[in-house]
């Protein structure tokens, strides 16, 4: 695959004009602050050069995977074979068009929210304070309080994983919990638009203001971290179960579920991917014993995990097959 590599690197670089890197450390693109080397990284800007880039890993058989702002990854400490293509900060475009807002995969959520509270206009005021991007929040189906990215998008413009780019509806998506067709079928967000309600510039920054407030009393937010490390499970929430098994605190080498919130795994400073795993798997074990609930992570993780974790955890990595958007 070296060869192979470094191949995608020449024409990438000097044919085609792309961004592009060797051995990028993926703790600096991970809001955890873990993760080891990608053997390339690639940067598009536009939805052409992403196309392209997507065309020539397919055409030398470099597997891939596509991130946007790291916020819901955990990377592992060997890093990932293949390439990652970061669409942050490119494609990171947004437009208002009357009562609709038309975003690049790698524009923030905060900044989308912004630029459609500016123009008065309501109904993403739910995603304020998420960290993520356009594409990862529809990847995931990101969500607060009741609302998710799905319930706004009404088109999203999709690669497959041959570089081909096409149109689908939200209905199309058959939107679920943290999840959708781009995660099921692995694929390429590239620009989506959403319908949004008129309303005031004012209410609309004000709602913003108190949604960032709740967040800021009550996530650790100053820490590292990927925000909730396991989905809700059904009728209850993991932070509770966890707190009343008497997790919060519990610690793994630089890895420590929060004191704040126990649905959080932060980075004390020195964590590496290996103690998140660990300290994920103690937790499932914890809350399991007194509650007969396993949690299930709602945090990706991208690349390959030591054998010794990858036997321990494979209920960990089933929910989404280490490696899972690797073409
Ligand atoms: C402090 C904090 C608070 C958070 N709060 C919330 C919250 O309230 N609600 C919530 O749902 N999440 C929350 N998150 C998690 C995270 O921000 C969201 O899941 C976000 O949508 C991830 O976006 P991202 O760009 O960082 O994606 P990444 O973490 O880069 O990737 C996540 C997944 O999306 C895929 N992906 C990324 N870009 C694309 C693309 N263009 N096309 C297709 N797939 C893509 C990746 O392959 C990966 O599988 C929080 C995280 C933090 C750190």
């Amino acid at each position: 695959m070296e060869e192979s590599i470094r191949g995608c690197q020449a024409l990438l670089e000097q044919q085609h004009g792309l961004r592009v890197s060797l051995d990028e450390p993926l703790s600096v693109h991970t809001s955890f602050g873990v993760g080891g080397p990608a053997d390339l990284f690639i940067e598009p800007h536009t939805p052409s050069a992403l196309a392209m880039a997507i065309r020539v890993l397919r055409a030398n058989a470099v597997p891939y995977v596509v991130i946007g702002k790291g916020t819901n990854l955990l990377a592992a400490d060997a890093g990932v074979r293949g390439a990652v293509v970061s669409l942050h900060p490119g494609l990171s475009r947004v437009e208002v068009k009357g009562s609709r807002v038309i975003a690049g995969a790698g524009a923030t959520i905060g900044k989308f929210c912004h630029v459609a509270a500016d123009a008065g206009l309501s109904g993403a005021e739910f995603t304020a304070g998420i960290p993520g991007t356009i594409g990862g929040g529809l990847n995931m189906n990101a969500g607060a309080n009741g609302g998710s990215m799905g319930d706004l998008a009404m088109g999203v413009t999709v690669l497959d994983s041959d570089g081909f780019a096409q149109v689908l509806t939200g209905k199309d998506l058959d939107w679920g919990y943290r999840e959708s067709r781009v995660s099921r079928e692995s694929l390429c967000v590239v620009e989506a638009t959403f319908a949004m309600a008129v309303s005031s510039p004012e209410r609309v920054h004000q709602a913003i203001y108190e949604a960032l407030q709740n967040r800021c009393q009550k996530q650790p937010l100053g820490s590292r971290s990927a925000g909730s490390i396991f989905k809700r499970p059904r009728g209850d929430y993991a932070g509770r179960l966890i707190e009343e098994a008497g997790a919060k605190g519990l610690r793994v080498g630089g890895a420590e579920i929060s004191r704040k919130h126990a649905n959080f795994i932060v980075n004390t400073g020195s964590a590496t991917a290996a103690d998140v795993i660990r300290l994920i798997r103690m937790v499932q074990h914890t809350v399991y014993d007194r509650f007969g609930v396993w949690l299930e992570p709602e945090v990706r993780i991208i690349g390959e995990l030591p054998e010794e974790l990858r036997e321990e955890n494979r209920s960990v990595c089933a929910f989404g097959r280490t490696g899972d958007h690797n073409r």
